[in-house]
């Protein structure tokens, strides 16, 4: 008996990451789940191959959440595919870091697009399922700079910021039909989001790190399946940091 059994889940960004860590999760602990995708199609498939393998029960949409057709589409995908939606994991996201005074307005409107508005979106329409069936479960992959700001990332930190005020109010407005949305605030994750980071980088943020290391996929997985659980159920509008102690 897995603590997800008989739920259907939707994940988006599942292609790649934490996304990935996090349907593999899922699907361990006995949900069905629709990975989504934007461009990385072969990746996604593999992810749903190995939930498949090991007895799982996955589907594979692509779909781009910044627009708010694809992202209704594919909400309604997975409803149509699965049966249903009970946990809605809004993980994708981007970066296109530069320094305020040199951000280009296309930086700005992709990172607040992909990672605030697409969020938006998918929340919009899965909360229309869960309120109907009166249990849900919302879990926004934020960031621990949402919280604390950092130099190069203004769009990035301003859309995880807004993850974070979304949550909440989405904790307000849904709580009464048995809906919750939590918030979690990464640190350092190795994904290919952080392998970019220079040595001299990586070197400088593990010394601020109280657990000596960085985060793994799995280190938030284990996170998103709690919220997701019955265990969580008196937990709601939370932002919970996994980030080794980083924001200490
Ligand atoms: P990643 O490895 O770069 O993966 C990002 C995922 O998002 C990919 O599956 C990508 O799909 C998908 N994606 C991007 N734009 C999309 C769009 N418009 N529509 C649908 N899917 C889209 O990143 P990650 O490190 O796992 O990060 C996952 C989430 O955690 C992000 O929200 C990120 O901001 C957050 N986070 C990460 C860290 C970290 O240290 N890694 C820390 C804090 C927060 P395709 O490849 O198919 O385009």
């Amino acid at each position: 008996m897995g603590k997800l059994d008989g739920r259907r889940a939707l994940v988006t960004g599942a292609s790649h990451g934490i996304g990935r860590a996090v349907a593999l999760r899922l699907a361990k602990e006995g949900a069905a789940v629709a990975l989504n995708y934007r461009s990385s199609a072969a990746e996604a498939e593999e992810a749903a191959t190995a939930i498949d393998a090991n007895g799982g029960t996955a589907v594979v949409l692509g779909g781009d959440v910044a627009d708010p057709a694809q992202a209704a589409a594919l909400v309604d995908g997975a409803i149509n595919m699965l049966g249903g939606i009970d946990v809605l994991v809004n993980n994708a996201g981007i970066t296109r870091d530069s320094l305020i005074m040199r951000m280009s307005d296309d930086d700005w409107d992709a990172v607040l697009s992909t990672n605030l508005n697409g969020a938006f979106y998918c929340c919009r329409a899965a909360a229309r399922h869960m309120v109907r069936q009166r249990w849900g479960r919302i879990i926004n992959m934020s960031s621990v700079v949402g919280v604390a700001g950092n130099a190069g990332q203004a769009n990035y930190t301003a859309a995880k910021a807004g993850l974070v005020g979304l949550t909440k109010t989405l904790a307000k407005e849904l709580a009464s039909r048995g809906v919750t949305a939590n918030a979690i605030a990464p640190g350092f994750i190795e994904t290919r989001m952080v392998e970019a980071l220079s040595d001299e980088l990586r070197e400088g943020v593990l010394g601020r790190i109280a657990l000596g290391r960085f985060g793994t996929p799995e280190d938030v997985a284990g996170v998103v399946a709690f919220l997701a659980s019955e265990d969580a159920s008196y937990v709601t509008g939370e932002v919970i940091g996994v980030d080794g102690g980083l924001a200490i």
